[in-house]
């Protein structure tokens, strides 16, 4: 099942090119706040699977082409992200501080955008914004200190993510935190429908020049394996994020770019790379240029 938010939080299940709103099986797009109806549809998944397949078989289609895609999850409790996870990532930025040495870190949830929407470069003068491509774990089922073994049980679906950021060496969770900085969609798809995660081809595209393209199977720390470590910390709740980590390719953005995101049996998404005016601060406005 494929399952997006579009239009003002609505919930729609999508076959095809079409989408089918299944909004009232909890109550999405009544401009409720915060918009948690995706995590409560996660949590009871089993139970409204039926209702939710039942009004979507007498729903009207809706063109996909025609709704604006949001980001499918806005209020996860973590959203959380592995640093420098595959080796040739870690060559490129000249980095030891693997996954499997660091452990997870935490954006903000307020830098999740979607399908439909644009990312926004902050006004920094001086500062490559980078993009990296990223396979999404979303969670489905609270648990704690689960097994490497069990680990999957637990996961609702997969999403592509893009974990931007601006390479430095201020505060991680400051570079990678401005708003539109976590683009995640098009669409959850449900774990039953991409079997195995650990053979997933991922490419990313500037205005379609191929940039990055690598395999979940080249993970360093394994996706069962990141789920297990987090929940050894953290309780872990439905419709938590899990950006996985980014291959090498990373590089700079700029405003009129296009950047395109494909992930084997999951989807695809392109963005539009715009300019803002805002976001300078006296931290970005000294000097250091240096990786991160
Ligand atoms: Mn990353």
């Amino acid at each position: 099942m494929r399952l997006v938010r579009y239009n003002g939080g609505r919930i729609g299940l999508v076959k095809g090119t079409d989408v089918f709103d299944v909004s009232a099986v909890v109550g999405a797009g009544e401009g409720d706040w915060p918009s948690v109806e995706m995590n409560r549809l996660i949590r009871n998944f089993t139970t409204l699977r039926p209702q939710l397949e039942n009004l979507a078989a007498t729903a009207m289609p809706i063109p996909l082409a025609s709704v604006k895609l949001e980001t499918p999850v806005p209020w996860p409790n973590k959203l959380m992200a592995y640093p420098v996870n595959y080796h040739d990532h870690a060559t490129e930025m000249k980095s030891t501080g693997f996954a499997n040495v660091q452990g997870y870190f935490l954006k903000a949830s307020s830098s999740l955008c979607g399908a439909g929407d644009q990312v926004v470069l902050p006004k920094l003068v001086n500062r490559e914004i980078h993009h990296e491509c990223e396979l999404a774990v979303v969670i489905g089922k609270e648990c704690r200190n689960i097994s490497v073994d069990n680990a999957l049980d637990h996961v609702f679906g997969y999403a592509c993510l893009m974990d931007m950021t601006i390479r430095g060496k201020e505060e991680r969770v400051f570079r990678k935190s401005y708003d539109t900085f976590t683009p995640v969609g098009p669409w959850i798809v449900t774990a039953d429908e991409v079997g195995d995660p650990t053979q997933l081809d991922m490419k990313l595209w500037i205005n379609g020049e191929l940039r990055q393209h690598a395999n979940t199977r080249d993970l360093i720390v394994g996706i069962r394996e990141m789920i297990a470590l987090a929940s050894t910390a953290s309780t872990l709740y439905p419709g938590d994020l899990i950006a996985t980590g980014t291959p090498a390719g990373v590089g700079p953005m700029v405003a009129g770019d296009i950047v395109t995101i494909e992930i084997e049996k999951v989807g695809r998404m392109s963005l539009p790379v715009v300019q803002g005016d805002i976001g300078s601060n006296f931290v970005f406005d000294r000097t250091v240029k240096e990786s991160a």
